[in-house]
């Protein structure tokens, strides 16, 4: 019903040669696969290069952040337009990294999403709580809030284009993933908050990923649960070894 998808959110590594390397193994291995939608999310200064190296392949290409504004003065910030004009298809917002090292607000996240939808980007929306939460048992109600903040103002026609990622804090480059049960809980309560504000048609379409030491060794039993509809992968997205593999356990 839904196709899976995995995204490898590559962060703040890879020099541009070795993006292009990167790229070109990837490419090379996962360039016909239609069962699984793929996305590479580079930094930035490596978005044109590795554009080229998937230049006529199935995958696609990401961007990791960007601000709201077409243009302006907003030294060292990157716009949609801009993204768009080196052929990205996806941009990942409110990342955890980007709440907690740059202070992004749900409102402002909101404001990218906006942004992202008019300039035909697929937002990859990223939600999740930290350990304090988790532990505190609010995590449902930071999962909303966040949610719910992103979404303000998306209408249902334009949410079919966005994707979904849950990334438990504590389980980011931290080797501790969510148990299987844990993260369709959060999985299935994220797909009825879309139901309650799009309807079941709607949310039903709407791909849901998990993020935060996914690995092949883990990733099969995460990727069988009914609402887990992929993987915002860091990490094991670096070598194409471990990207091919998770890609191979999404078919
Ligand atoms: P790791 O896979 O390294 O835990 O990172 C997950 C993540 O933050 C993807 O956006």
């Amino acid at each position: 019903l839904r196709k899976k998808l995995i995204a490898g959110n590559w962060k703040m590594n890879k020099t541009v040669p070795e993006a292009a390397t990167l790229a070109q193994e990837i490419a090379a291995e996962l360039g016909r696969v239609t069962d699984v939608d793929i996305v590479v999310c580079p930094p930035f200064t490596a978005l044109e290069t590795v554009g080229k190296a998937i230049e006529g392949t199935t995958i696609k290409l990401g961007a990791q952040n960007m601000h709201p504004e077409a243009g302006g003065a907003y030294t060292g910030e990157i716009s949609a337009p801009m993204i768009r004009s080196l052929f990205a298809t996806h941009v990942i917002l409110g990342h955890s990294e980007r709440r907690a090292y740059f202070g992004e607000t749900d409102a402002f996240i909101n404001k990218k999403v906006l942004a992202a939808l008019t300039n035909q980007l697929r937002p990859i929306l990223c939600v999740g709580e930290t350990l304090a939460e988790r532990e505190a048992g609010s995590t449902l109600k930071v999962v909303q809030t966040q949610t719910e903040g992103a979404l303000a103002g998306v209408t249902a026609e334009q949410v079919n284009n966005v994707v979904v990622a849950y990334e438990p804090v504590w389980a980011i480059g931290t080797g501790k993933v969510a148990t299987t049960e844990q993260a369709q809980e959060v999985h299935a309560f994220i797909r009825q908050l879309l139901t309650k504000l799009y309807g079941e048609t709607v949310a039903q379409k709407i791909r849901i990923l998990y993020g935060g030491s996914m690995k092949p060794s883990n990733a099969p039993q995460l990727l069988t649960q009914k609402d887990i509809d992929g993987g915002l992968i860091g990490g094991a997205a670096l070598e194409a070894r471990s990207f091919v593999e998770l890609v191979s356990a999404a078919a």
